[in-house]
């Protein structure tokens, strides 16, 4: 089929679509690279939301860097009907719906080279904040955040946002659709079971649906999901448990949706994530301003990253986990305990007060590994991660490494003013030299005012 575009050019398209939603019909283009979903109808006040969201509020036109993060509409359909043109996601690197990593029967029946294991989930996690933290920061909400509108591989480490058509830009751009009942905040289903018509999806539901996909993508469970009856009409009991009285699977106060077997739980995501979790799902299910924002959600699973052990069994399907704080160093995914080295240093970082000498204590806590290196955005309090994109912004500094003879080592790579006070000495680590990291010691990751301090703490495995 012909297909012409609101500037006048024309593409062709298969005859016949390759799927059909509420919203159009899908139909591939015959070169493979575009996809455009067709509305079968006129609609005004479509038609000038799509230009809004093509033009004025388009962030991959403004930030050229998130553009892989999106399936952004590229080009407005005006024959053979309305419709919205994008990139085919799947041109290059075969992706799929989210909800296959959810669970481990779906995971089994996905090709293996798109499954990853948990560290890659953990990219992934982070990727979704990141998208959610773009959309959020311009004021737009997606409204419909669910595993089938996030397209992944995995293993590939990429992840990509869709159904962008519908985006709600408050006050602009009204919302056209709820959302999908999994994800939908508890305010919008409770809304909808009273029969009220003026639901409002919003940056704050959003977030709702976030803290849902990121606690399903890491923990494999639905953090509403649990054992806990609210009515005997199983249409009702849904409406309640994911609306009116939701109650998280791990509430502090209240056990009584608790599954009944043992569980993982987010526990394992370390003292940072899990405390995000307890509070999108306790407080922030009654009071959306409490629910943590896409950027806090980034910041701490960058934070978690930090915190992962590799595990030494060859067949787990993990691969790696978050060593807890005075917690053994065993696998939760496959039990198997990490016996040597004996005792591991964890790093706890201090952000520069801004006077010279005074620091207060980070979040920022680094389990080290054979092989794992501090970055700019550890040494420095005034740089962010996702602010370094340059290479030479994101080379490593500083290397850490185990020695059988000596222990373990800091190697200073290329981090000037490189320092370690213990007791009442310092000492200079020149660029090129190691220094054994010991109890009790406090490194200076720089000469400068910005400079963190991180102290040194032994955990035995
Ligand atoms: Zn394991």
């Amino acid at each position: 089929m012909r297909v012409i575009l609101e500037d006048g050019t024309t593409e062709e398209y298969a005859d016949e679509p390759f799927a059909e939603g509420g919203q159009g019909k899908l139909y591939f283009s015959l070169d493979k690279r575009h996809v455009i979903k067709l509305y079968g109808e006129r609609d005004r006040a479509r038609l000038l939301a799509l230009q809004k969201i093509i033009g004025e509020f388009n962030i991959t036109r403004q930030d050229p860097s998130a553009a892989p993060l999106f399936a952004w509409i590229n080009g407005i359909v005006r024959q053979p009907s309305l419709g919205v043109r994008m990139d085919n996601v799947n041109c290059e690197v075969p992706h799929k719906d989210l909800t296959w990593w959810f669970s481990a029967n779906a995971l089994k029946r996905l090709p293996e080279d798109m499954r990853g294991n948990w560290f890659d989930r953990t990219y992934i996690a982070r990727e979704m904040a990141r998208i959610a933290w773009k959309l959020h920061g311009n004021g737009l909400c997606h409204s419909d955040f669910s595993g089938n509108n996030f397209l992944a591989n995995v293993a590939r480490r990429r992840v990509v946002l869709i159904d962008l058509d519908s985006l709600v830009v408050p006050d602009v751009l009204p919302p056209t659709i709820i959302g999908t009942a999994d994800y939908m905040a508890p305010e919008i289903v409770s809304a909808l079971m009273r029969g009220q018509r003026d639901i409002r999806p919003s940056i704050q539901t959003d977030l709702h649906s976030l803290a849902v996909l990121i606690y399903q993508l890491l923990l494999m469970r639905h953090p509403l999901r649990g054992p806990k009856c609210h009515d005997p009409d199983p249409e009702r009991d849904e409406q309640l448990a994911l609306g009116e009285r939701a109650l998280y699977i791990e509430d502090p106060n209240d056990r009584s949706n608790r599954p009944t077997v043992p569980f993982l739980g987010a526990r394992l995501l370390g003292e940072e994530v899990e405390g995000l979790m307890r509070r999108a799902f306790t407080d922030g299910l009654r009071d959306p301003s409490r629910r943590p924002v896409a950027a806090a959600w980034h910041d701490a699973l960058s934070r978690m990253a930090d915190q992962q052990l590799p595990c030494t069994n060859p067949d787990c399907k993990g691969k790696t986990f978050i060593l807890l704080r005075d917690h053994p160093a065993i696998c939760p995914w496959c039990n198997t305990r990490i016996g040597y080295p004996r005792y591991i240093p964890v790093l706890r970082l201090y952000a520069s007060s801004g006077r010279m000498g005074y620091f207060q204590q980070d979040k920022w806590r680094i389990v080290v590994w054979q092989g794992r290196t501090l970055h700019s955005w550890h040494a420095q309090s005034n740089i962010a991660e996702h602010e370094a994109t340059r290479p030479e912004e994101r080379a490593p500094l500083a290397e850490f490494r185990y020695d059988g003879y000596r222990g373990w080592l800091l190697h200073n790579l290329a981090l000037d003013g490189l320092r370690v006070a213990e007791g009442n000495r310092m000492r200079r680590v020149s660029i090129g030299a190691s220094e054994l990291l010991r109890e009790g010691q406090k490194w200076l990751l720089g000469a400068d005012s910005a400079a963190r301090m991180a102290l040194v703490s032994f955990q035995s495995v």
